[in-house]
């Protein structure tokens, strides 16, 4: 399969400057690259009617476009079925009756990182999983045999994270955020992973879970985040950051376009000039400050 990268928004929402930021910047990416560039929408959560109309129309505006159809998460359920199926019967997996409070009020292995799963339902003997199985229905975890993971990031280089039995599957059924990326990044071709660096964290599961269902790791971007003048991740309650806003403040589409690229140190107009001088070690590497309108 060709290589490939991709832009990856939750339809939870309209785009704001750091997301088209970051999706430009996975478009060159891919395309300096000679990649294709793919779109999939992560509609397994938090989806909000409209939202996917309103971001591939944001993006379009704003001059990046992608090959093929949009794939959307909701329609792969039989995929990671089957992944999650490949894990158990490895024996990597176990039912997970906790509720949230229960995780935090639980007391903490010895050495654990802080935040990761307790392993409280690691080792049920069968009376407690019968029992356990008749009061709520199961989440499924991972059983993991790493507390870590080193990635390599093309901008961050060695980066080692925690890894703990994070949940493949929410006890409402639901796919977790983790199993489904590694599967649709495997499935999809998707050899180069160009997101906001706040996913840094999460990214060593991601690669150790590829690793367990024998997927090659994609090479990594984590980019810097656009943030506010108070130096916190942008965000919408941050007044006019929308294309939408932007318009209705006097602000068209390419002007906005224009701008991101700026702040990327690369010319201004259409993003195949903006790929013509593209350079990934020239980059910014800290956060850029919206300063409105
Ligand atoms: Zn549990």
């Amino acid at each position: 399969m060709t290589s490939a990268g991709r832009f990856a928004p939750s339809p939870s929402g309209e785009l704001h400057v750091g997301n088209l930021r970051t999706a430009i910047l996975a478009w060159l990416f891919a395309r300096s690259t000679g990649r294709r560039f793919l779109l999939r929408v992560e509609d397994l959560d938090r989806a909000r009617a409209g939202s996917e109309a309103g971001q591939l129309r944001d993006l379009q505006a704003v001059g990046v476009t992608w090959d093929g159809g949009v794939v959307r998460q909701t329609a792969r359920g039989p995929l990671y079925a089957e992944a999650i199926s490949r894990l158990e019967a490895a024996g990597l997996t176990y039912e997970c009756f906790c509720t949230r409070r229960e995780i935090q009020e639980a007391p903490s292995a010895p050495h654990a990182p802080q935040g990761a799963y307790p392993g409280t339902c690691r080792n049920l003997d069968p009376a407690e999983l019968e029992f356990k199985r008749s009061t709520r229905p199961a989440a499924i975890r991972l059983r993991a045999g790493a507390a870590e993971y080193t990635v390599r990031d093309l901008l961050h280089g060695e980066f080692t994270g925690v890894v703990d039995d994070f949940v493949l599957r929410r006890n409402d059924g639901v796919t977790a955020y983790n199993l489904a990326v590694v599967v649709d990044d495997a499935e999809q071709g998707i050899d180069q992973v160009v997101r906001g660096d706040d996913l840094l964290s999460s990214t060593p599961r991601q690669a150790y879970l590829a690793s367990l269902l024998n997927i090659p790791s994609p090479e990594y971007e984590h980019v810097p985040l656009v943030v506010n003048n108070d130096g916190a991740r942008l965000a919408k309650r941050d007044g006019a950051v929308t294309l939408q806003d932007l318009a209705d403040a006097g602000t068209p589409p390419a002007a906005v376009r224009d701008r991101l690229l700026e702040s990327l140190g690369l010319p201004a107009g259409p993003l195949a000039k903006a790929l013509a001088a593209f350079d990934p070690n020239s980059l910014p590497r800290k956060p850029w400050v919206w300063s409105g309108p």
